[in-house]
């Protein structure tokens, strides 16, 4: 699905160097890589602040620790995405409202989210599922409107440009109150290992949010709050700071796959291309079809009966999954969630593609199809 190794031989003597220079200095934790990074981040974002953490999960977890909720408040998320979404809000005790999405763009479908909110609804967690943004005009719109937290969970969009009606752009994942993205190894800007982030604009949540990553503390041996040891070392933070400079490329070459894909399966009778939403650039975390003809399983195990990678994000909606039974009084089946769950299939995509290599995997599909 992905090709890291390729990727590291390109700039495998910039990165070497930064991980020795690391190793030398022996500042593994904190210190000179990780400021940096953080700063560039901050600067390339256009953001205040980046509060660089261990992982992804973890960034969604501190953002929600910060935002001073009560045990049983509501946060509305999309059924259709990664259980870290919804699970940081279960284990803070509290409660997960899951809604409907779009069949085009596959994030939050933003009438059901209106129609979701209660009294006890407190935030919103938009997820740029697959690498474009949620409607997030109208999802700040609706925020304002009922006074609620926006968290984005970028893990999947980073670099990508969110465009509002004026003609403003901001880059995804600062927009809302608080933005969490991950640099798990295979995401759009990924480390050798784990890392995270959170973004904000909000001077006050920053400095929280900073304190809960290091134990609540707020000078040394002193904690206020009850926090968390949530850390990017320094080795990841130098291998991001090198490839947050290829980023925008990398964004290019997922794009251009992209392109060769849609090229070679629009209009088939029972395949959908990813559509592209009009309000972002879409950086194609993952590009995934849908299959309408009811043959998706077949279709996988065919891919890999012919050792060509391929996989389904995600097979069960987050009210199906068993984790989340005691949190849900009464699962009511989402059609579209219903319908993606069957019909999705992502194909591999990555920053080392070309149609050589797209061409084996999409003949396979088509003749299975056809
Ligand atoms: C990857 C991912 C996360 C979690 O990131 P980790 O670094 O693996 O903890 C959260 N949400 C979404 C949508 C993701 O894709």
């Amino acid at each position: 699905m992905v090709d890291l190794a390729t990727q590291y031989q390109k700039i495998k003597s910039e990165v070497d160097t930064a991980v020795i220079s690391v190793m030398e200095s022996t500042s593994f934790i904190g210190g000179e890589k990780v400021k940096s990074f953080r700063e560039n981040l901050e600067r390339y974002l256009q953001v205040k602040h980046v509060i660089p953490c261990a992982n992804g999960t973890d960034a969604l977890q501190i953002a929600f620790m910060a935002l001073g909720l009560e045990p049983g408040d509501e946060v509305i998320v999309p059924a259709f995405t990664y259980v870290a979404t919804a699970e940081v809000i279960a284990l803070l005790r509290l409660r997960p409202v899951m809604v409907d999405v779009d069949p085009n763009d596959f994030n939050i479908d933003t009438s059901a989210l209106r129609e979701a909110i209660t009294p006890r609804t407190k935030a919103i967690v938009p997820v740029h599922l697959f690498g474009q943004c949620a409607n997030m005009e109208e999802i700040m719109r609706i925020a304002e409107e009922y006074n609620l937290f926006v968290v984005e969970d970028n893990a999947q969009a980073i670099g990508s440009d969110y465009y509002f009606s004026d003609g403003r752009k901001q880059k995804a994942g600062t927009i809302g109150h608080i933005g969490c993205t991950s640099f798990f190894p295979s995401k759009n800007l990924g480390c050798y290992g784990d890392g995270g982030a959170i973004f904000t604009n909000d001077d006050d949540l920053a400095s929280k949010l900073t304190m809960i990553a290091n134990h609540g503390q707020s000078k040394q041996y002193y904690h206020d709050l009850v926090g968390v040891n949530s850390r990017l070392d320094a080795i990841q933070a130098a291998i991001l700071d090198i490839k947050l400079n290829h980023l925008d490329e990398y964004a290019a070459a997922r794009r251009r796959a992209a392109d060769y894909y849609d090229s070679r399966f629009s209009g088939h009778p029972h395949i959908l291309i990813p559509a592209r939403n009009n309000y972002s650039t879409h950086v194609f975390h993952q590009y995934t079809l849908r299959i309408t003809n009811g043959k998706r399983d077949a279709l996988k195990e065919f891919l890999s009966f012919n050792q060509l990678p391929c996989a389904i994000y995600y097979p069960l909606p987050l009210y199906e999954q068993k984790a989340f039974r005691s949190f849900i009084d009464e699962v009511r089946p989402l059609p579209v969630t219903e319908i993606l769950c069957k019909e999705v299939i992502s194909l591999p995509m990555h920053t080392e593609l070309d149609p050589s290599r797209q061409d084996v995997v999409i003949d396979k599909v088509l003749e299975f199809l056809n």
